[in-house]
């Protein structure tokens, strides 16, 4: 009956405190769990033998040991010695001595091999942070690759690259900024941001990527500059001008080609003074751009909404994303470049000839949409042929790269020059009518009979001068293939009459087409 009750009292407790124990903290709990193994091995050892109480009591040992440590191990151990002594009181004095022995090596090991055990589950879960962390890196690296695949725009690709920076699924700065080195090396020209220049608005624009659970690929995706905020940041950053020499910190990134984390108070108020405090800045990591070796701009990073802070290690991690930018900035330049030079006359630096033919239809065809008068000047140099049979061909390319730059500095910014070939100029004066492209074109023969051009004494008349003919749509001709003919009629014309003048193109006069 006793031995019932007995049972019903400890089911009942154990019952209670598995209940409570987890709602406890993770002290109590692992304490309470030792605490109702030990009342369940009393009992069971009243129902089994002494001998089942002495071997089941190293079980409790074991369990305190893994939940205490060391400490627990041994207070297991006095705790089992006292529960043998009191319910098996007739043990001689040397097996109790041997028990509390046993039970005393027991709960040192168990607390060791525990503790073993819980560094190795400490290294495996380091290993699978840093493989995670890893992963990220790598996809991070992979949607900007594919992204900049895309594109060969400058703004784009610096959108792309400072998205993965900033980006929650990137690399989760709150702020980026790049800038480039000027052409001389002597200053860093701010180019791109992303981010807010007030801390307030960041955390409003997180709420809004958080509700939309927006991906790096939206981010991508998403206009550059498209809200007003990030706007502004960008505005300041274009408008910023870094000499070097009165920034060591900033010349020291780009010669030594290597991160640098800015947070003692000092460089930080004197980077604070240099942006007119606008930035607000704490913490800033700067990491050079490198294109073989060679550094050409630095992106800037820092948490001012988040305050977390960053060392090198974490600088380094932007490392990979600069390559690519610095890489896709190359090859944009590269592709600009050889896109002008398709489109520049190699001597002159004038538009070319196949520039020509392709703006023509362009502006013909917005004329035409506008209703707006095009004209267009076909020059010629009058006598070229023995310009450069008297004074050689590089005198008669000096001649023309200076008539080239005469051409451009008298029209305006928007009107087009072209070297069309040999000693020929194209002008296409945009929203012009006829009667003011005669006058212009009366005003450059002027300019060019009047200026001084080395040798011109030695050409027939003894002065350099141009024929010119001149088209306009719609009085003249109404296809583009037409005016160009239509002047180049009238320029035949002027050479007819004896060069160095400027005829307009007649319809129906006898050499008209
Ligand atoms: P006109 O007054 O009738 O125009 O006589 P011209 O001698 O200027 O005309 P022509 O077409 O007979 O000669 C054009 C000359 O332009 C022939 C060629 O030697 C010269 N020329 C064409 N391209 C170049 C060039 O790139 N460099 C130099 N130096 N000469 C060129
Ligand atoms: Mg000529
Ligand atoms: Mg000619």
């Amino acid at each position: 009956m006793n031995l019932l009750l007995a049972l019903s009292i400890t089911f009942i407790f154990i019952m209670v405190i598995n209940g409570v124990r987890f709602m406890l903290s993770p002290a109590w709990n692992r304490a309470l769990f030792c605490i109702s193994l030990l009342s369940v091995i009393i009992v069971s050892a009243l129902l089994i033998n002494d001998q089942w109480l002495s071997l089941a009591l190293f079980i409790f040992v074991v369990v305190s040991a893994f939940s205490f440590a060391t400490i627990g191990g041994v207070t297991a151990a006095v705790v089992a010695l006292i529960a043998v002594m009191l319910l098996s009181p007739s043990l001689h004095t040397q097996d109790y001595i041997i028990l509390f022995a046993g039970y005393a090596a027991v709960g040192i090991l168990s607390s060791n091999y525990a503790r073993f055990l819980a560094k190795e589950t400490e290294r495996g879960i380091a290993w699978q942070t840093q493989l995670f962390r890893q992963a990220k890196e790598l996809n991070i690296v992979r949607s900007i690759g594919s992204a900049l695949q895309g594109t060969l725009e400058l703004d784009r690709i610096l959108h792309i690259i400072l998205t993965g920076i900033t980006a929650g699924h990137g690399l989760g700065y709150n702020r980026a900024m790049l800038f480039l080195l000027s052409a001389d090396g002597k200053s860093l020209q701010g180019q791109a941001a992303i981010g807010s220049l007030r801390a307030e608005d960041v955390i409003h624009i997180w709420k809004i990527t958080t509700r939309e659970r927006m991906t790096m690929e939206d981010y991508i995706e998403q206009q550059k500059g498209a809200d007003k905020t990030n706007q502004e940041l960008i505005e300041f950053i274009r408008g910023l001008e870094i000499a070097l020499d009165e920034h060591p910190v900033l010349d020291e990134a780009l010669r030594h080609c290597k991160p640098v984390v800015l947070n003692t108070e000092h460089d930080v108020r004197m980077l604070n003074q240099r942006f007119g405090d606008q930035l607000d800045i704490a913490e800033l990591g700067i990491v050079p751009l490198l294109n073989h070796g060679e550094a050409i701009g630095v992106i800037v990073v820092d948490n001012h909404v988040s305050s977390q802070s960053f060392g090198i290690g974490d600088l380094q991690r932007i490392l990979p994303l600069a390559n690519q930018a610095a890489m896709a900035i190359y090859n944009a330049n590269l592709y600009h470049k050889t896109q002008e030079m398709a489109i520049t006359d190699g001597l002159t630096g004038l538009h070319n000839q196949r520039f020509f033919e392709e703006m023509l239809n362009t502006i013909y065809n917005s004329t035409r949409k506008h209703q707006m008068p095009l004209s267009m000047l076909v020059i010629d140099i009058d006598f070229f042929k023995n310009y450069n049979d008297t004074n050689g061909h590089l005198a008669g390319n000096d001649l023309l790269i200076q008539l080239a730059g005469l051409l451009k500095q008298s029209v305006r910014k928007e009107d087009l020059t072209f070297r069309f070939g040999g000693e020929e100029f194209v002008v296409l004066l945009s929203s012009t009518t006829k009667a003011d492209a005669l006058r212009i074109a009366e005003k450059i023969r002027q300019q060019i009979e009047a200026t001084v051009f080395p040798y011109e004494e030695t050409q027939p008349n003894q002065q350099l001068t141009v024929s010119i003919g001149v088209s306009s749509f719609p009085d003249d001709k109404s296809r583009p293939r037409e005016l160009f003919a239509a002047a180049d009629s009238a320029l035949y014309e002027a050479k007819k009459r004896g060069r160095n003048q400027v005829v307009g193109y007649e319809e129906g006069a006898p050499w008209s087409i």
